[in-house]
C-alpha cells in the first residue's frame, strides 16, 4: 500500500493567509516546501482519503492524477476535507469523455446531502454516492474498510477508517480527538501495520476542541501496543498541523522521530 500525502496541514494551511505569527514568517521566508496545504492522502493513486478546497493545487504540485482515481472516502464534512464545489466537475462538459468509470464517493449523511445541494452530476452518473455509518464494514475499490467514530464534531458523522488491501492495514485517524471506548473496542483483534493520527499541536495537549495533540498520539501509540494492536513494525505517522502550535519541518521531525513518529509533509510518499 503506497501512501501520499496531499496535504498535512490543518483547516487553515502553513502559513495561514493573514497571519504573521513567528511560525508562518519563518515558512514563508524558507519556501513552499515547508508549506502544508489543507488535508487529503492518496493509496495506490486510486483512492483519496478527503478531497479539500486545495485539491487543485495538490494536482497542480502535487502530482495527484485525478483521472486515475476510482474512489473517495471523507472523513467528515468541514471544508478543509470537504470541498463540493469542485466534485461538481466530474460532471460532463467539465469532464470528458463520456465513458469515463466515474467515482465512488463514501461518507456520511452529511456529506451526501451537501453534494445532492451542489448540483453537478446526478448520482448514479459519475459520482456514486454511498452513504455510511458509524462502524460500517464495506467494500470500496477493492478495499475492505471499516468505518469508525471519530470524537471530533457532534453535528454530524465523522469517521476514523481502518482500511485493508493485501495483507496490509491502515488506521487513519484523523480529524479525531483521544478515541472513545467504542472505537477501542472495535480496534481490538486488529493488526496495523500504518497509524496515521491528528496531531493539529506537536508541543502540547491539545486545546482545540475535537483534535489530539502530540502527547494524547503517545497515549494512543502507548494503548494500541499494549492490546496487540500495533508493534515495533508498525509505522506511526502525525499530521494536520496548525500553523500556531508547530515548528517548521525539521524541528517537528527532531521531536516526534525519538517517539517512532514520522511527521508528515505536503508530498511525503509512505510505502506500507
Ligand atoms: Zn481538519
Ligand atoms: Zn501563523
Ligand atoms: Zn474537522
Amino acid at each position: 500500500m503506497k501512501l501520499h500525502f496531499y496535504g498535512t496541514g490543518a483547516s487553515e494551511g502553513v502559513p495561514s493567509l493573514f497571519c504573521s505569527c513567528p511560525v508562518c514568517q519563518r515558512v514563508r521566508a524558507l519556501g513552499p516546501q515547508e508549506y502544508r496545504s489543507r488535508t487529503s492522502c492518496g493509496i495506490d493513486d486510486e483512492l483519496l482519503v478527503d478531497f479539500s478546497s486545495d485539491t487543485f493545487d495538490h494536482m497542480r504540485t502535487g502530482g495527484l492524477d485525478l483521472t486515475r482515481i476510482r474512489t473517495i472516502l471523507f472523513t467528515h464534512a468541514h471544508p478543509d476535507h470537504f470541498y463540493p464545489e469542485d466534485l461538481v466537475r466530474l460532471a460532463p462538459h467539465y469532464a470528458m469523455p463520456d465513458d469515463r468509470p466515474g467515482i465512488d464517493v463514501y461518507g456520511s449523511e452529511t456529506i451526501a446531502r451537501r453534494i445532492a445541494a451542489q448540483g453537478g452530476p446526478k448520482p448514479g452518473d459519475y459520482l456514486r454516492m454511498h452513504v455510511i455509518r458509524p462502524m460500517e464494514s464495506f467494500a470500496a475499490g477493492g478495499y475492505d474498510v471499516r468505518a469508525l467514530p471519530a470524537q471530533h464534531d457532534p453535528k454530524q458523522d465523522c469517521f476514523l477508517y481502518r482500511i485493508r488491501k493485501e495483507g496490509k492495514t491502515l488506521l487513519y485517524a484523523h480529524d479525531t480527538a483521544y478515541f472513545s471506548e467504542e472505537t477501542w473496542e472495535a480496534l481490538s483483534g486488529e493488526h496495523l501495520d500504518c497509524v496515521v493520527l491528528d496531531c493539529t499541536c506537536c508541543a502540547k495537549p491539545s486545546h482545540f476542541d475535537g483534535h489530539m495533540g502530540f502527547p494524547e498520539n503517545l497515549k494512543v501509540k502507548e494503548r494500541l501496543c499494549s492490546m496487540g494492536a500495533a508493534d515495533a513494525n508498525t509505522l506511526f505517522v502525525a499530521t494536520h498541523f496548525v500553523h500556531s502550535d508547530n515548528p517548521i519541518r525539521e524541528e517537528l521531525e527532531a521531536v516526534m522521530a525519538p517517539h517512532g513518529f514520522i511527521a508528515a509533509y505536503d508530498g511525503m510518499e509512505l510505502e506500507v
